[in-house]
């Protein structure tokens, strides 16, 4: 009977392995839609990561060509600096990050780091620069502490620890009759949407990236939860270029700049006081959701 068993064993590394390659690129992609063209210029050097500064410069884009997403986009982040993208849904938020990560080329305009254009370095290099926290953790029917080092090939227990940690996540582990050996996933211990967030911060963490993409869950935690994950990303943000992908404005108050997206242009950008000094559709957005907040505050 066992050998019966075999081939679908076989199947299920096999799924495993490819799994594993491409998972670093985030859950937030769907990589069955990727552009199978995207290749490495002959003789590409690698990216050299100095500052950590990006930058779009009139970024043309479209997934067919006869629909324009990105319609010409300028957007400056510098070295260290955390810029949000803010903005209805579909104004094409998620796809200027699945740009940066160069899953599709551009139809005009560029994408610089530190002022490579990320079309002439290797996508490899590129990959390595830039870590993601998805909106939702793709986790592997394995242990925790695999889950964790798939951030970074070998890794050391004390760097997946220290990474847990980091990640507000290591008493949590450490208290699990198995600890790092726990198994999660579909066949282990069931994880919250929050711990499976922690998860992926701490693999972001074990990469240890100078650029860093959070695209923020729709899905909602609460509100507790949230504000403790918020002050880890904060954390892990320091010294770090971020782009936060953000759904709720709240979280984006801090931020050094907002774009506000709408349909595939920039419609305002600024601090949040200066957005809502301007009284346009950053501060419309920001009256609504705070509106549907006390609302939701009123019903509990
Ligand atoms: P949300 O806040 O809902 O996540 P968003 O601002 O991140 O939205 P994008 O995911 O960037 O929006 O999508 C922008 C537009 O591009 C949408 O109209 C979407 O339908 C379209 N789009 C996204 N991915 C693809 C794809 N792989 N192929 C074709 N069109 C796509």
């Amino acid at each position: 009977l066992s050998q019966l068993f075999r081939p679908l064993d076989m199947l299920g590394w096999v799924y495993r392995t490819i799994r594993q390659g491409v998972i670093d690129m985030g859950a937030m992609f769907d990589l069955i839609d990727t552009d199978a063209e995207i290749v490495d210029v002959p003789g590409a050097p690698p990216l050299a990561v100095t500052q950590g500064s990006v930058r779009f410069e009139n970024v043309r884009f479209g997934y067919e060509d006869d629909r324009k997403i990105l319609k010409g986009i300028d957007i400056e982040v510098p070295a260290g600096a955390t810029v949000a993208v803010v903005g209805p849904s579909g104004a094409g938020k998620s796809t200027l990050a699945r740009l940066l990560f160069r899953f599709y080329d551009l139809k005009s305009g560029r994408i610089t780091i530190d002022g490579q254009d990320i079309s002439q370095v290797t996508q490899d290099s590129l990959r390595a620069a830039i870590g993601i926290v998805p909106q939702d953790t793709v986790l592997f029917n394995d242990t925790v502490g695999y889950n964790i080092a798939y951030g970074r090939e070998g890794s050391t227990h004390d760097d997946i620890r220290a990474a847990a940690q980091g990640a507000a996540i290591g008493d949590f582990i450490e208290s699990l009759p198995d600890g790092y050996e726990t198994r999660v996933g579909e066949r282990g211990l069931k994880l919250s949407g929050g711990e499976k967030q922690r998860v992926a911060i701490a693999r972001t963490l074990l990469k240890n990236p100078p650029i860093l993409i959070l695209d923020e869950a729709t899905s909602a935690l609460d509100s507790r939860t949230e504000s403790e994950i918020q002050a880890t990303l904060e954390q892990i943000e320091r010294g770090r270029t971020t782009i936060v992908i953000a759904h709720r404005l709240s979280t984006v108050v801090n931020a050094d700049q907002i774009i506000v997206l709408e349909a595939g242009e920039v419609a305002e950008r600024g601090t949040h006081a200066e957005l809502l000094r301007k009284n346009g559709l950053y501060a419309e957005m920001w009256t609504r959701q705070a509106n549907e907040a006390e609302e939701a505050l009123a019903a509990e």
